[in-house]
């Protein structure tokens, strides 16, 4: 009882978020917001796809909505449905269960749209890759726009993702 109370003293476990100046975040949330305007006229709507992810890289994603990120001052925003969306992130290797909601979801989203595969498993199945159960990424479903690598992507990482899908679009 008492190490369990001892415990509870100990300090959190998480990671210490971004410091607000820090310089890179500062730099790229500046291109991010500039290549929205450009781009955009400042409104992004993107339908998360979860494919059959282990929820790492949903923490990720969800973290791009917090007060260090702040995503929606970007002019992006997560929608419900597929039919509001101009962007698919699909995070996860794409089990079998999930594979026709994936091909629904998409013939779901009106022209133009892009599709990001957002994490390992969504680029080539990552560590479940070769499973019996798995497509093995993305692309092997639904035509794919930008990897984001990594396992899972950071906020910054996947803000970079943005940035370099709308730099593409704007040539
Ligand atoms: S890339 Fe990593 S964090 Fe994301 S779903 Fe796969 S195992 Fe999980």
């Amino acid at each position: 009882m008492r190490n369990t109370l001892l415990q509870g003293l100990r300090p959190p476990l998480t990671e210490s978020p971004p410091a607000s100046d820090d310089p890179e975040l500062l730099a790229l949330a500046a291109a991010v917001k500039s290549a929205t305007e450009r781009t955009l006229g400042r409104s992004l709507a993107i339908r998360h796809v979860d494919a059959g992810s282990c929820n790492g890289c949903e923490l990720e994603i969800h973290a791009l909505g917090n007060a260090f990120y702040d995503l929606e001052r970007f002019g992006f925003r997560f929608v419900a449905s597929p039919r509001h969306a101009d962007m698919l992130l699909v995070t996860g290797p794409v089990t079998f269960n999930m594979r026709e909601a994936l091909k629904r979801t998409y013939d779901a989203t009106p022209s133009p749209k892009w599709v990001i595969a957002s994490g390992a498993c969504a680029a080539d199945g990552g560590i479940f890759a070769g499973s019996y159960a798995v497509a093995d990424g993305v692309s092997n479903v639904v035509p794919v726009d930008l990897v984001i690598p990594g396992c899972p992507p950071s906020p910054t990482a996947l803000l970079k993702g943005l940035l370099a899908l709308l730099e593409g679009a704007k040539g």
